[in-house]
């Protein structure tokens, strides 16, 4: 859905595809393989289906796409491949990260653009292809897609959400407060000239700017998540939104304090939320008209997971792409909430109602999936600011499979559903034949142990593989700053 308006870099796009991905020596210092047939063997392969792990395949690629998949015994392998020997190792489609903006917090409710070191982080992390779900500065975006595209900039495969669709009453100070339905409207027709394919409606939006917004997106094939507060999840379905962000714990039509049309004072309520049934009442009857109505969610547990006292293990490679001045507000910030959840607790009035309301999240995304629901994985890197590109996509997949998902099914998830709900099926989110070489090589077994996503050596995107740790060793104390 990629229109081309500037003139200068679409003649440089098409001499780039014509060549076959000519790299700028910025992209090629990163390539570790690069040839015209690829074949990665006796590994094992994990295909982004759902269907169990298989060991000792044989994978071949060519101009970008897959050639084969087959047993490592019988497999023919073309005489002029590079072959790889991957003994040991395992291969998933790249992951296709819904909720993966180009910010994050600067603090004092301020999110700056991570343009340098976010697009090298989402492809070393194994994601080659994003949604940024909600833009701050969508014009920057839409150049580091074009950058990426023409090849003269490391990083995934990238769908550009137009800025946040936000209504009246906005506590955020970088976004635009729409002004009614025309407004809506107008700005949804804007994004989409400027290339743009998708939307995000924010806590303020009303229903009639909502209405609005669903209704130009819809008639020009784009699709519409929120991220809503003024409006329910049951309200937004039945106006016909796509996908639904962050799951029950930004859902407010339960509130018994929530007004029509307004987003209520405590638009984040875990103690209530803790205590929802999610197999029978009104829980379950919402879960089953989003389903009716063909409404996904996306799950984005780690930026919940930071709320939790005592809660992720903080990461010496997430310290290490801080700036020193992100790595000190990150770590005060959490060390702050978890004092307080712990001093409650020395006082007697409340234990911290987080790990619960983090349990009924996981429960309710399970119950989402088991009813027929499609669930999509997001990382969100927002909040306290532990949660960033790439290592956050992984931390998903970890944090699904502690939800009750099997290893396979939290990767089928943070794969191929991503790739159903972007209309892409049939190129991305899985391994199988005719479609791109989009491929992540991991040492060791993550359907066994799921941790193992984490060490990710080679990145393939477009039959084109990228070393992993020079991508994150380029970045090293730069992530909240540039
Ligand atoms: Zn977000």
């Amino acid at each position: 859905m990629w229109r081309c308006l500037h003139t200068v870099l679409c003649a440089l796009i098409a001499v780039a595809i014509a060549r076959g991905q000519n790299l700028s020596p910025e992209v090629s210092e990163f390539v570790k393989v690069k040839a015209p047939v690829v074949a990665l063997t006796h590994v094992r392969v994990i295909d982004g289906t759902g269907a169990p792990a298989r060991d000792d395949q044989t994978v071949t690629f060519s101009k970008g796409k897959i050639e084969s998949v087959s047993d490592a015994s019988s497999a023919k392998i073309p005489a002029e491949a590079q072959v790889m020997d991957l003994h040991g190792y395992s291969l998933i489609p790249g992951l296709v990260g819904m909720h993966d903006h180009m910010f994050y917090p600067m603090g004092d409710g301020i999110f700056g653009e991570m343009g340098f070191s976010f697009p090298r982080l989402y492809l070393a992390g194994g994601v080659t292809t994003i949604r940024t779900t909600g833009s701050l500065e969508p014009y920057t975006d839409l150049e580091i897609k074009h950058a990426v595209d023409a090849g003269t900039m490391p990083g995934p495969h990238i769908h550009v959400t137009g800025p946040y669709l936000e209504g009246k009453g906005s506590w955020a100070l970088q976004l635009h407060q729409l002004t009614g339905p025309e407004d809506a409207t107008r700005t949804v027709n804007f994004w989409l000239d400027q290339g743009v394919d998708n939307f995000k409606a924010y806590m303020f939006i009303t229903p009639a700017e909502l209405s609005a917004a669903i209704s130009a997106a819809h008639k020009r094939g784009a699709k519409v998540t929120g991220h809503l507060c003024a409006v329910g999840f049951r309200e937004a379905a039945a106006l016909g939104i796509d996908d639904l962000e962050h799951g029950l714990l930004v859902d407010t039509e339960f509130f018994p304090w929530k007004k029509p049309g307004e987003c209520p004072e405590k638009a984040e309520a875990p103690d209530f939320v803790s205590k929802l049934d999610m197999q029978s009442g009104p829980v379950h009857d919402m879960i089953l008209e989003l389903i009716r109505r063909h409404v996904a969610v996306t799950s984005t547990l780690p930026v919940f997971e930071l709320s939790v006292p005592g809660r992720p293990t903080i990461q010496r490679r997430v310290l290490d792409a801080l700036s020193p001045d992100a790595r000190n507000e990150f770590l005060n910030n959490k060390v702050h909430s978890d004092d307080a959840s712990r001093s409650k607790r020395a006082y007697d009035t409340e234990v911290s109602p987080w790990p619960a309301a983090f349990k009924r999240e996981m429960e309710f995304e399970r119950a989402f999936v088991q009813a027929g629901g499609l669930l999509l994985a997001g990382e969100d890197p927002t909040g306290m600011g532990g949660v960033i590109a790439g290592f956050g996509d992984q931390r998903e997949v970890e944090l699904l499979v502690e939800a009750g998902f099997t290893a396979v099914e939290a990767i089928h998830i943070a794969t191929a559903n991503g790739a159903q709900f972007l209309g892409e099926a049939d190129r991305i989110g899985t391994i199988a034949t005719g479609k791109l070489a989009d491929l992540v090589v991991i040492k060791g077994d993550p359907s066994l142990k799921i941790e193992d996503i984490e060490n990710i050596e080679i990145v393939f995107k477009d039959g084109i593989g990228y070393d992993s740790r020079k991508l994150i060793e380029s970045v090293q104390g730069t992530v909240g700053s540039r």
